[in-house]
């Protein structure tokens, strides 16, 4: 039976045997039908899978809330399209924090790769926005907000990580004076 677009095999797996954030996205979107049953078997056998689906579940759950909660509607006094949703980005912001967290734990207490977090965390934050597309129910006035909500979430990662040099850079600083 066609159940619409199937994310094809080469998208669905990594180099390294485990399965794409574009899988992960879907699924925590509850879009499991166009998973692939290999990649959704993976899933559910792998630690590091089931791990890395409930952070896309989280960014999920959070643009999820902003679109249940009508924040990212354009407000209908104002004129669409023309009107910058301010504080939508702000919530949007704050909520990209949140989701970004666990990410930044994960970095922090694993490998000393920033940049291979980076890499992990913006393409889960591109892929929700994709599929959020994908529904219907989001039009272009959504899409240009989800746009900024990226665009949000990308600053806050960046800006997590000028804070956490910026912190060791400090650190360093205190204890050279502390020796005074
Ligand atoms: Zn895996």
């Amino acid at each position: 039976m066609t159940t619409g677009p199937c994310i094809p095999a080469e998208l669905s797996w990594l180099d390294d045997g485990h399965v794409s954030d574009v899988v992960l996205t879907a699924m925590a979107d509850g879009e499991e039908a166009v998973v692939l049953p290999a990649a959704r078997d993976h899933v559910a056998a792998c630690e590091a899978c089931s791990a890395r689906l409930a952070e896309a579940a989280l960014l999920t759950l959070r643009a999820s809330e902003l679109l249940g909660s009508g924040a990212l509607e354009v407000p209908a006094r104002s004129k669409p399209r023309a009107a910058v949703p301010l504080r939508a980005i702000a919530v949007a912001l704050m909520l990209a924090a949140i989701g970004a967290v666990p990410l930044f734990v994960d970095a922090v207490t694993g490998l000393p790769a920033t940049s291979a977090m980076v890499t992990r965390a913006l393409p889960i934050l591109a892929r929700s926005a994709v599929v959020l597309l994908r529904h219907g129910s989001v039009g272009l006035e959504r899409a240009t907000t989800l746009v900024s909500w990226l665009t949000a979430g990308i600053a806050v990662v960046v800006g997590f990580l000028i804070a956490r040099a910026g912190r060791r850079a400090a650190r360093g600083q205190s204890s050279v004076q502390g020796g005074v």
